[in-house]
């Protein structure tokens, strides 16, 4: 299975600035001047070699859109954040090579930053399209077309060509969806959110975002752990900083990457994947989560296998 990210802000969605693209210049020419390479090609294979990532990429900026590709049959997509729209043109392409025209959503909740890609999501807007939305929550209908009521919106629900089905999910209750078991989970958030996992051919992902643990509450975090348990790759709303989600930020609904490692830890997850950036934060600032999130596993690995960590952008790919 391949999980490819379209989306990973939380949110809202940003753009890189003049400024962060000003910064990422000068850091690439003061790079070719002191290494003395004028060879555009080399130089760029050097600076890939050497340069942070924050140098020669960008995180992205789109809010949370997450596709697990099997490769064939129907397509399975994790929320409908604004990298929905790219992801739906991507999908019109890969159908017309022969996949069927039918999408699995599930959706972690209904706030803005997950919903609001799917007015501009192509295939909604194609007769020969079905989209089944899955979720926990009773009312994934009524925000979704809310989402599309005027004023706000131009396109009413209705006008949408595709053939649109909701299906309700219950925590305990296996689902399966094009050969793969999807499980649900109930999690801390204003007016709450749901963490899903998949398994295939005892392959394991976990997505989970928009959830607060708090670090009192020992019998919610043993819940976590099984749910985690064994996991290949756990996508994980990490936020903020420790320091945030333990001070101002308490009760707003999410996670940082200090809690993210605790758990993945305690439930020998192979690969932790930080997801749901802070949209304040620019490519510097997400890049140095990163780093001390890798140095915080190293410093409390003790005997236990390492777990790999890295931090989503629009476009990762993952091999699961
Ligand atoms: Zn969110
Ligand atoms: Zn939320």
């Amino acid at each position: 299975m391949r999980v490819r990210f379209w989306g990973t802000r939380g949110s809202l969605p940003v753009a890189l600035t003049s400024t962060g693209v000003r910064r990422k210049l000068r850091s690439a020419l003061t790079y070719a001047l002191e290494a003395g390479v004028t060879d555009v090609d080399a130089l760029l294979a050097n600076l890939d070699r050497d340069a942070d990532f924050a140098v020669t990429h960008t995180y992205g900026g789109h809010s949370a859109c997450v596709e697990l590709d099997t490769g064939a049959g129907e397509f399975i997509v994790c929320d409908l954040g604004s990298g929905a729209r790219p992801l739906g043109n991507d999908l019109l392409q890969r159908a017309a090579a022969g996949r069927p025209r039918i999408v699995n959503v599930f959706l972690s909740h209904v706030h803005w930053d997950h919903i609001m890609g799917f007015p501009f999501f192509a295939p909604a807007y194609d007769p020969d399209w079905t989209i089944r939305i899955h979720g926990g929550h009773a009312e994934l209908e009524h925000a979704l077309r809310l989402q599309q009521s005027a004023p706000c919106f131009p396109v009413p629900f209705d006008r949408l060509a595709a053939r649109i089905e909701f299906v309700r999910l219950e925590p305990g209750v296996p689902h399966m969806t094009n050969g793969i078991e999807v499980a649900i989970k109930k999690q801390r958030h204003s007016g709450d959110s749901y963490g899903y996992r998949f398994t295939r051919s005892g392959r394991r992902l976990v997505y989970t975002t928009d959830s607060e643990h708090r670090p009192e509450d020992a019998e919610e975090a043993a819940g976590f752990v099984e749910f985690f348990r064994g996991a290949d790759l756990v996508v994980f709303d990490a936020m903020y900083s420790l320091l945030d989600a333990i001070s101002v930020k308490e009760d707003w609904g999410h996670s940082s990457n200090i809690v993210a490692v605790e758990l993945c830890q305690r439930a020998a997850v192979k690969h932790l994947c930080l997801f749901h950036h802070e949209p304040a934060y620019d490519d510097e600032q997400i890049e140095q989560v990163l780093r001390e999130t890798v140095r915080f596993e190293e410093l409390t690995r003790g005997e236990a296998a390492r777990l790999m960590i890295s931090s989503a952008s629009d476009g990762l790919e993952i091999d699961v």
